[in-house]
C-alpha cells in the first residue's frame, strides 16, 4: 500500500481546523482520546478549545500494516461516568471504522448525552464517517509521531 507522510505542521493546522469547526457546530465538554493515535490530537485540541477535559480509552486492533484481528478490544476502559456530557471522540484515522464503532458504544453506555467523532483523516471505505475530519486518503498514513528522523548516537 502506498504511504503518505504528514508533518507536525500539517497536523497542527488540521487540529486548528477541527477546533474551528467544533466551535461553530458542537462545543464538547469532554474529549475522549483513543490511544495511541488519537492522544496527541486530543491533547492539542483540548488546549486549543480552552482546556476541555480529556479522558482516555485504549483499543487494540492492528498488529501491523494490513494485518488485523477480527474485532477491536478495549484494553484501557473509560474511567467514571459520562452522564449528560457532550463528548467528542478523537482518533488519528477512521480506517475500517471498527475501532470507532466500539468506542462510540462505550461512550454511550457510560451515559453521554451527545457523541460526535473527530479524526484527522478518514479512508473512503470507512463505515464510520467522522463528524469532523480534515484529510481523506486511501493510502497508509505515516504520522510524525511514528517517525524517527533524528539519529541518536551511542
Ligand atoms: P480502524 O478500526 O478504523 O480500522 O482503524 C483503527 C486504527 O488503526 C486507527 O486508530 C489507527 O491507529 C490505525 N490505522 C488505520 N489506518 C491507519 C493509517 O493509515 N496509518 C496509521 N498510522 N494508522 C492507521
Amino acid at each position: 500500500m502506498d504511504k503518505v507522510y504528514l508533518t507536525w505542521w500539517q497536523i497542527d493546522r488540521a487540529v486548528f481546523a477541527l477546533a474551528e469547526e467544533m466551535r461553530k457546530k458542537f462545543m464538547p465538554d469532554l474529549i475522549v482520546g483513543v490511544a495511541r493515535g488519537g492522544l496527541i490530537p486530543a491533547v492539542r485540541l483540548s488546549h486549543i478549545l480552552g482546556d476541555v477535559d480529556v479522558k482516555v480509552i485504549a483499543v487494540k486492533f492492528y498488529k501491523d500494516i494490513e494485518e488485523h484481528m477480527e474485532k477491536p478490544v478495549v484494553t484501557i476502559p473509560l474511567h467514571g461516568s459520562l452522564d449528560g456530557k457532550r463528548v467528542v471522540i478523537v482518533d488519528d484515522v477512521s480506517d475500517t471504522g471498527k475501532t470507532l464503532e466500539v468506542v462510540i458504544e462505550e461512550v454511550k453506555k457510560l451515559g453521554a448525552k451527545e457523541v460526535k467523532v473527530a479524526c484527522l483523516s478518514m479512508k473512503p471505505w470507512t463505515k464510520i464517517v467522522p463528524d469532523f475530519y480534515v484529510f481523506r486518503t486511501d493510502k497508509w498514513i505515516v504520522f510524525p509521531w511514528e517517525e524517527f528522523p533524528v539519529v541518536v548516537r551511542e
